[in-house]
């Protein structure tokens, strides 16, 4: 019986006529508006709740996603070419707002796809630094003809590859290995090292590695414990404005609910915020590649976030990486506001919203190490 009461609402509700026509941004039911309009003859008009221009024709249209988009519902592409295409497309944060209309459904795998591709794109930015520490290393094995150059090199870099955090070097693993097999069994060696590599993969955050007994010769065994022979490709001083940064990236798009002045006129949709929030995840690739790179032309990390030169002297990263991710949300911000939202005084918005994030994750963050 109480199953009946609640099943009824549903039907009846299902039963209505289909959804009326509504304004993308805001929501706002616009059918009289455009009954009225269209009875005048105009092809064109405003939304009356948040003064979104529209075309009345192509509002009673479904909105149609590029074919490139990782969103789009029917396409003909397949997934990897579309998330390889919206990856691509972000490069051009004008262009890429531009091409997505408001109308456009949320697709909540489209979103999960595009977090993989971020991921893989992370990745791969890790491997980069990784491959800066591991191939010198590497070269220098074979200028100086050292026994086995290949063998290490190749255990190095494929180490690099699968687990590039991991403070593990392959040619660790490699030598702890054969120091347990003894000489003459190669076979036995790459078998162990393989399963120890990927051990390392599945838990790359680990300085020591305890591997169980197993009578089997391809199973790993014994205990490693990193002797320091990887280079952390992160260090603890990097991390905060790193992660300051990163999650500034991310929450931006929120800090536009913080302006009332320029939104006073578009109630924009929660699923709007939420779609420029995803793509703007795409930002921390950047960030990411930006904070591994500094090192390496002389910046230092480990100051005061304020000053541009550190007390050394030497250039401060954690300025430098702030006042970077700073510029990059705000361009992908204006890009968003104005191509997307379709906001006025879109650069406002998005500089606002650029200096409002940055400085509200450091406030955070500064509060998190007081705690
Ligand atoms: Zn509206």
């Amino acid at each position: 019986m109480s199953m009946q009461h609640e099943i009824l609402p549903q039907q009846t509700k299902s039963s209505q006529p289909p959804p009326s026509l509504e304004c993308p941004r805001c929501g706002h039911h616009l059918d009289g508006n455009a009954d009225a309009a269209e009875a005048r003859g105009e092809m064109r008009g405003v939304c009356t709740e948040c003064a979104l221009p529209v075309e009345w024709a192509k509002l009673r249209a479904d909105a149609i996603a590029p074919k490139w988009f990782i969103e789009a519902q029917h396409s003909k592409y397949w997934w990897p070419r579309r998330l390889a295409s919206t990856l691509l497309r972000c490069v051009r944060p004008f262009h890429f707002w531009s091409a997505i209309d408001l109308a456009i459904p949320f697709s909540r795998r489209g979103a999960i796809v595009f977090l993989i591709g971020v991921a893989a794109l992370l990745h791969v930015v890790a491997v980069g630094q990784r491959l800066a520490y591991v191939g010198p290393v590497c070269l220098d094995r074979f200028r100086w003809k050292m026994w086995n150059a290949e063998t290490e090199s190749a255990a190095d870099l494929t180490l690099a590859i699968i687990a590039p955090m991991s403070c593990f070097a392959g040619s660790e693993i490699l030598h702890y290995s054969r120091s347990e097999v003894g000489p003459g069994n190669e076979f036995e060696v790459a078998m162990r090292t393989t399963a120890r590599f990927a051990m390392i993969a599945i838990y790359p955050m680990r300085s020591q590695m305890v591997f169980g007994y197993a009578p089997t010769p391809w199973s790993p065994r014994g205990t490693v414990t990193n002797t320091g022979k990887a280079p952390s490709i992160f260090w603890p001083d990097q991390s905060d404005s790193t992660i300051a940064s990163s999650i500034a990236a991310v929450s931006a798009p929120f800090a536009m609910l913080l302006l009332p002045t320029s939104l006073r006129r578009a109630r924009i949709r929660q699923r709007h915020f939420l779609r420029v929030s995803l793509y703007a995840s795409v930002l921390i690739v950047p960030i990411m590649a930006t904070s591994l790179a500094l090192p390496h032309f002389g910046a230092m990390y480990g100051g005061s976030a304020l000053s541009f030169i550190n007390l050394y002297g030497k250039p401060n990263a954690d300025a430098i990486l702030l006042a970077s991710a700073t510029l990059f949300i705000s361009i992908w911000m204006t890009a968003a506001a104005g191509r997307y939202l379709r906001l006025p005084h879109a650069a406002g918005v998005g500089l606002s919203c650029g200096l409002i994030a940055v400085l509200t994750s450091m406030l955070v963050l500064q509060w998190r190490s007081v705690l």
